[in-house]
């Protein structure tokens, strides 16, 4: 086994703290790499704070976890030592369902095995994410990163970047298309990204005018503040896509007045209450509402690799791993733009 370094929570109120435990030896299809950078997404803290469902207790988070291969199994052939190597939410799957075999792993009818707050496929052996100094991962779910980018600024691609570039793509949002990105954190930043890259005409919905400056440098073309009725009145009926980032509660339906006909609604945000809408306000414009959740591995690489070439990283806040609890003080009051990042050296 391997006696790793990490911190975690041992319970939902109790702070993360130093940790060490052990991961599996590597397999003959396994790759470890030593991770130098983690990501910190906000489903980490309602993870650690039981928001969605009774979590796995102890628990180590991180899920946008890049590094370096230090060792591979012996039937490995993607991967050798030295090589840039990342993990995003998902470790392995049954790799058999209809949603496996095409490659959306992420939708596994049987279950897939989460990063962290999850099982192995056997169903008992717990998973620990990356605010670790190393990790074991099946060579089927470790992702290639290319050598181009600012290494800290790739890891949120792991979570964030594909979480928006998975149902951009579904939809085939591009050029002619007028898309909304609702909310400007951490994964809105990336839509907008995103959005502007593929051609889109790209619009940021905010409930103040504070993010304005940041929405335009980080590409975005329009900003529209949604408490303000004249600017509201003047969008309605204008985009064929909203990505809905909030995880707080929000009026689906003065969202839905914004799109035009046939224009849909996706969701890629989790507030913690289910949602009132209202049949009338699909049914005038044959609207719908959408939703998605991260991607598959293949796509995972496709966004990787789209990103390398066309220089798109996270923006982001390094932090030193003892300062997280700071850092999710910050990210519940959204102060922070747009992703704080871990240097891994510092644990
Ligand atoms: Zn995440
Ligand atoms: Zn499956």
């Amino acid at each position: 086994m391997i006696e790793t370094k990490a911190y975690a929570a041992q319970d939902e109120k109790t702070p993360l703290a130093p940790w060490t435990f052990e991961r599996r030896d590597v397999g003959p299809h396994d790759v470890q790499f030593d991770i130098l950078f983690c990501g910190v997404c906000h489903s980490d803290l309602h993870q650690i704070k039981n928001d969605w469902f009774p979590g796995i207790f102890p628990m180590v988070p991180g899920h946008e976890i890049v590094g370096r291969v230090i060792k591979v199994g012996d039937h490995v052939k993607n991967f050798k030592v030295g090589d840039l190597a990342g993990t995003g939410c998902l470790v392995d799957s049954c790799r058999e369902c209809e949603n496996c075999k095409q490659d959306l792993e992420q939708y596994c009818l049987k279950g897939n095995s989460q990063t962290y707050n999850g099982y192995e496929q056997d169903g008992k052996t717990p998973t620990y994410g990356g605010y670790s100094n190393t990790i074991v991962v099946n060579e089927d779910f470790v992702l290639h990163i290319k050598e181009n980018l600012d290494l800290a600024a790739v890891a949120p691609l792991l979570c964030a970047g594909i979480t928006t570039y998975s149902p951009l793509r579904h939809w085939k949002v591009g050029k002619g298309h007028k898309l909304a990105v609702l909310g400007l954190g951490g994964l809105g930043h990336m839509a907008v990204k995103f959005g502007v890259a593929f051609g889109a005409d790209v619009t940021v919905l905010s409930t103040s005018s504070k993010k304005e400056e940041d929405a335009k440098r980080l590409g975005a073309h329009h900003f529209v503040v949604t408490t303000d009725e004249a600017q509201v009145n003047a969008a309605k009926n204008t985009f064929d896509f909203i990505l809905d980032t909030v995880s707080a509660e929000h009026d689906f339906n003065m969202y839905l007045s914004l799109l035009r006909t046939n224009g849909v609604h996706i969701c890629v945000g989790v507030p913690p209450k289910p949602a009132e809408i209202a049949a009338f306000s699909l049914l005038g414009g044959r609207k719908s509402v959408a939703g998605s959740g991260i991607g598959g591995i293949a796509e995972t690489q496709e966004m990787l690799d789209f990103c390398a070439e066309n220089n798109i990283v996270s923006d982001i806040e390094k932090i030193d791993i003892k300062d997280i609890q700071t850092a999710y003080d910050r990210m519940e009051k959204g102060d922070v733009r747009y992703r704080f990042v871990i240097d891994m050296a510092t644990l």
